[in-house]
């Protein structure tokens, strides 16, 4: 079968905020020993390759207050001439003036494929006019947006941005913007966003994030939403390979289908038209 995974990140160590390298230190400390393996992107492949993974969306995350700053130039010169590595714009809408332009010369002009919203990390709600401006200009551009919605443990986060319910107005101001919702509302949203992407048919559910052995537990009518539930593994930054999860996925309950859209075909209809 083959695999897309919809969400991993290019993070080289010293890029990280000292809070960040910590928390990893203490969670999961393989991840700051093999994390600056993979600042090669042929090493990254390489990897991918061997978990199974025919394309993998790589994110940019501009999140200095929180996370780290990893800017889209970087992802995009990472990508560059990696066929399989699509590569994900991270605009701060707060930043600049006018992101919407920003969005369309990162697509237009160096081949980023879709965007990546951090309101948790990056402090807005999703419907502030700025953002409507970014959400119209992904629409027009015909690029899927993928937004985190769920809770971190990372110092600094601020939860009530990423409210799932805000999706249900963008959902239906822009009729025809695929907007993917990164972790699927981890934490205490779970039943929220699995209405919404059952409820609107431009509403994705990721599972970055998410122990695959509990996704039954969290959405107990999985099956029921087999083409609106995507694979993410948020690599590097798991404490095991990506094929392990992508077995559990697998070994879960569900029809082939269900686990054929989770897997590939979902992304794939998203990523590729
Ligand atoms: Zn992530």
């Amino acid at each position: 079968m083959e695999i897309i995974d919809f969400h991993t990140h290019l993070v080289p160590a010293n890029q990280l905020n000292p809070h960040m390298t910590e928390f990893f230190k203490e969670t999961n400390p393989e991840f700051i020993v093999r994390v600056s393996d993979f600042d090669d992107p042929k090493v990254t492949v390489e990897l991918f390759k061997n978990q199974g993974i025919k394309y993998a969306v790589v994110l940019a995350e501009e999140a200095p207050a929180t996370t780290y700053n990893v800017p889209t130039e970087q992802v995009l010169e990472y990508c560059r001439g990696q066929d399989m590595l699509i590569p994900f714009a991270s605009i701060n809408p707060n930043s600049y003036p006018e992101p919407a332009k920003r969005l369309t010369e990162y697509v237009t002009e160096h081949g980023a494929r879709g965007l990546k919203l951090l309101p948790s990390y990056q402090f807005y709600y999703l419907n502030e006019a700025s953002l409507y401006s970014l959400f119209a200009r992904a629409q027009e551009l015909k690029i899927p947006v993928l937004i985190h919605i769920g809770s971190s443990m990372f110092k600094g986060t601020r939860m009530r941005y990423c409210d799932p319910m805000q999706l249900d107005d963008i959902a239906v101001d822009f009729p025809d913007l695929n907007i993917v919702m990164a972790h699927s509302g981890r934490g205490f949203w779970y039943d929220e966003c699995f209405f919404l992407s059952r409820f609107h048919k431009n509403i994705y559910m990721e599972l970055s994030g998410l122990p695959p052995k509990n996704l039954l537990d969290y959405f107990p009518e999985l099956d029921k939403n087999g083409e609106k539930v995507i694979f993410g593994s948020d690599w590097p930054a798991i404490p095991r390979d990506i094929s392990e999860n992508i077995e559990a996925i697998k070994s879960l309950p569900l029809s082939d289908k269900t686990i054929e859209g989770i897997l590939y075909k979902n992304a794939e209809r998203i990523l590729f038209g």
